[in-house]
């Protein structure tokens, strides 16, 4: 679904940031990228849509090479989550999840549908919460609105940022059970960056373990916790 082959990074202030990836993250697979602060865990995210573009080597999304794909056309397939997610503050919680659907021409009774199952999914009745605006929520509903924003544009590949990383210790975690759970149904193919491995150990299919923009190790959980 995704790979990266020989990729390297240097940005324009001399920085390296990434030496040489190959990577490979199979459809439907949530794969974690874990290190520590500056080891490069972004900028590969990054250039999956092409907010950072590599200085050498090849990405390819379902075979084809992204440099490619005009980036607007990229990521309209690309969901994007991030710490703070940024829901348009003057527009209903239905109102920010539909952006998408409705620029696709997905039809209004479909996508409606679509955002209460989801909304469901994480715990947040539809008839309370979907016409309330973002700031009569708590973060945590938030992060799981963005989830949901994420999803309702069907795109087929993920991307999070720490998503829920500026969450306390208790609705992190709510948001990790129900980020399994909404996986189990909709099987996206996720690439999750995060500096926590019981998060990572947790959610991932599969971990990819940076340091020092190089991959060291990349397994499964279980695998890995086996591992001296
Ligand atoms: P590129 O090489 O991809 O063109 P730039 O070097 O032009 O990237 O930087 C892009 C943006 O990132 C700029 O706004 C810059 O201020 C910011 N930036 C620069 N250095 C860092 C850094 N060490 N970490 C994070 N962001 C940075
Ligand atoms: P991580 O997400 O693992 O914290 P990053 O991918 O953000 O790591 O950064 C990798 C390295 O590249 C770091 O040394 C960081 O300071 C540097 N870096 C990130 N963005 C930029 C930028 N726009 N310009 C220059 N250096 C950058």
């Amino acid at each position: 679904m995704i790979q990266f082959i020989n990729v390297s990074k240097r940005y324009n202030d001399g920085t390296s940031a990434l030496n040489d990836i190959d990577l490979e993250i199979k459809a439907g697979e949530l794969v974690t990228l874990i290190g520590p602060s500056g080891c490069g865990k972004t900028t590969t995210m990054k250039m999956i849509n092409r907010l950072v573009e590599p200085t050498s080597g090849q990405i390819l999304i379902e075979g084809k090479d992204i440099s490619r794909i005009n980036p607007v056309e990229l990521r309209r397939n690309i969901g994007y989550v991030i710490q703070h997610i940024g829901l348009f503050p003057h527009m209903t919680i239905k109102e920010n999840v539909a952006v998408v659907p409705k620029l696709k021409g997905v039809h209004r009774s479909s996508y409606e549908r679509r955002i209460d199952e989801l909304m469901e999914m994480v715990g947040l009745n539809p008839d309370q919460y979907r016409d309330r605006y973002p700031a009569e929520l708590s973060g945590g509903q938030q992060q799981r609105i963005g989830v949901i924003r994420a999803l309702a544009a069907e795109p087929s590949i993920i991307l999070m940022d720490e998503p829920f990383s500026a969450l306390d210790p208790i609705s992190r975690e709510q948001l990790q059970d129900e980020l399994i759970r909404l996986q189990e149904e909709v099987k996206k193919t996720i690439v999750f960056v995060s500096h926590d491995m019981d998060e990572a150990l947790k959610i991932a299919d599969r971990i990819v373990i940076m340091q020092s923009g190089e991959i060291v190790q990349m397994d499964t959980p279980d695998r890995i916790l086996r591992r001296p």
